[in-house]
C-alpha cells in the first residue's frame, strides 16, 4: 500500500507539474505572436512577411502540442458535476462551428428530448468531444457530414460522433502517442482522449470504413457518489 501511495503521489504531482509549466509557457507564446503579427502588419518587404507567418505557425504548432499535451494532466480544481450532456453537446457545437463551416462541413446534433444527466468532469470530456469532432471535421472532403449524438441507456451513456469522410487506415495505430497523418498534426488528440475517458471508468469504440466514413462512440458509465 505503501508503495501504490508513493507512486499515486508522484504521478499526481508529475501532473500538476505538466499542467503548470504548460500554461506558463502558453502565455508568453500569447505575447510572441501578438507582437509578430503587429511586426507583419507593419513591415513592408515581401520576405520578411513570409519568415513571419512561418514563425507564426511554428509558434501555433508549440500552442497546438501545449494543448493536446495538457489534456493528461488533470487540473486540480475540476471535480466530477453532475450535468446534462446536452448542454455540453450544445457548447461544443457552438465552438466548432466556425471551423466546421470553413471547412464547409455540415455539424448536425442529435439529442434526445429529456435532460441525460450525468456525472463527470465537464471541461475535460468536452475536450475529447472536441478533440474526436476536429478530426470527423478533417475527414471530411466533399459534402461532409458531422453528426454528434447522444444516447441514454440505462446505466451507461454515449455519445457517438458520425464522419463521412476519408475512414481510418491505420486503426491499431490510432491511440499511439504522436501518431499523426498531418502535416501539422500532433498525434495527441486520440491518445488524450482515451486517457481522459478512461479516468471516467469508460471507453472508446472507432467503427471507420475506408473513403466511407469513421464513427467514434464513447461509452460513459452512470456514475454514482459511491464510486468516484
Ligand atoms: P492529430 O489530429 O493531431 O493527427 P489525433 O490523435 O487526433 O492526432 O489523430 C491521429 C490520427 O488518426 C489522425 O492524424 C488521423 O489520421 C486519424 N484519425 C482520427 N480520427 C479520424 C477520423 N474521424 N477520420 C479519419 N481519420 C482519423
Ligand atoms: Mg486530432
Amino acid at each position: 500500500l505503501q508503495m501504490k501511495l508513493r507512486e499515486f503521489e508522484k504521478a499526481s504531482s508529475l501532473a500538476s507539474l505538466t499542467a503548470g509549466i504548460a500554461h506558463e509557457i502558453r502565455n508568453p507564446l500569447t505575447t510572441a505572436r501578438g507582437f509578430l503579427q503587429l511586426f507583419e502588419q507593419r513591415s513592408d518587404s515581401g520576405q520578411d512577411k513570409e519568415y513571419i507567418e512561418l514563425t507564426i505557425r511554428e509558434l501555433d504548432r508549440i500552442q497546438a502540442l501545449l494543448q493536446d499535451f495538457m489534456g493528461l494532466a488533470r487540473p486540480d480544481c475540476e471535480h466530477f458535476q453532475e450535468i446534462d450532456a446536452r448542454n455540453l453537446t450544445a457548447s461544443v457545437y457552438q465552438f466548432l462551428s466556425p471551423e466546421a463551416s470553413l471547412c464547409n462541413v455540415e455539424l448536425v446534433c442529435d439529442v434526445p428530448e429529456h435532460p441525460v444527466m450525468i456525472r463527470l468532469h465537464p471541461g475535460r470530456i468536452k475536450q475529447v468531444l472536441i478533440n474526436l469532432m476536429q478530426n470527423a471535421v478533417h475527414a471530411c472532403d466533399k459534402q461532409g457530414h458531422v453528426t454528434l449524438s447522444v444516447h441514454d441507456f440505462d446505466n451507461y451513456i454515449t455519445l457517438s460522433i458520425i464522419d463521412n469522410g476519408c475512414g481510418i487506415t491505420d486503426l491499431h495505430q490510432l491511440f499511439r502517442p504522436f501518431f499523426t497523418t498531418k502535416q501539422t498534426g500532433t498525434g495527441l488528440g486520440m491518445f488524450v482522449s482515451k486517457h481522459i475517458v478512461e479516468e471516467h471508468y469508460g471507453h472508446i469504440q472507432v467503427d471507420s470504413m475506408q473513403n466511407k466514413g469513421t464513427t467514434v462512440t464513447i461509452y460513459l458509465p452512470k456514475l454514482t457518489l459511491s464510486t468516484v
